[in-house]
C-alpha cells in the first residue's frame, strides 16, 4: 500500500567571500559563498531535511555530523546520493516540490533553469513537478545581505 506523506525542511548558511557558493548542486558564480563544514549548499540541505520528514527519519545533523572529518568540504550532492543509498528510506516517487530560496545577490533569474535541472534530477521527478521560488531580504538589516536560506516543502508517495 502507498501513502501520501509530506516533508518540510529548512537551512540557512553565512555568506562569506572567497569561497563557492553552491545552490541545489549548482555553482553559482558570486563574490561571496555559502560557508559550512560540507559545501554549504543550503538548498541540498533543505531537501534532505525534507525527505527524511517525509519517513520520519529525523534530520540532515543525525544521519551527517558536522564535526565528522571525513565529510569536510563534501558536496552536498555526495550527502544526497549518500542518504539515498543508506537503505534507511523505503522507496518513494516525488509527486512535487515547492522551494523557495532567499537570497539578495546574486539574482536567482540567471541560474533558475539550471537549478531546477539539477533539483529534478536528484528528486528523479520531471521538472514540472519542481518549482523554484526566488526572495531577496527586503527591508532587513544591511547584515541580512550575508545569509543564504532555503524552504522546501516535499510531498511523495512511499511505498
Ligand atoms: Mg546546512
Amino acid at each position: 500500500m502507498t501513502r501520501m506523506r509530506v516533508g518540510q525542511g529548512y537551512d540557512s548558511h553565512a555568506l562569506k567571500p572567497g569561497i563557492p557558493l553552491y545552490l541545489g548542486g549548482v555553482f553559482v558564480p558570486s563574490t561571496k559563498g555559502s560557508a559550512g563544514h560540507s559545501d554549504g549548499d543550503c538548498l541540498v540541505h533543505a531537501l534532505i531535511d525534507a525527505i527524511l520528514g517525509t519517513q520520519a527519519k529525523g534530520d540532515i545533523g543525525l544521519m551527517f555530523p558536522d564535526n565528522d572529518p571525513e565529510l569536510k568540504g563534501i558536496r552536498s550532492t555526495k550527502l544526497f546520493e549518500r542518504m539515498m543509498q543508506s537503505g534507511t528510506l523505503k522507496p518513494f516517487t516525488v509527486i512535487n516540490a515547492d522551494i523557495t530560496v532567499f537570497l539578495n545577490r546574486p539574482k536567482m533569474r540567471d541560474h533558475r533553469d539550471e537549478i531546477l535541472k539539477s533539483l529534478s534530477g536528484l528528486l528523479n521527478c520531471p521538472s514540472d513537478c519542481v518549482n523554484l521560488k526566488a526572495k531577496t531580504w527586503e527591508g532587513m538589516p544591511e547584515s541580512a545581505a550575508d545569509l543564504v536560506a532555503a524552504s522546501v516543502t516535499l510531498l511523495v508517495e512511499v511505498e
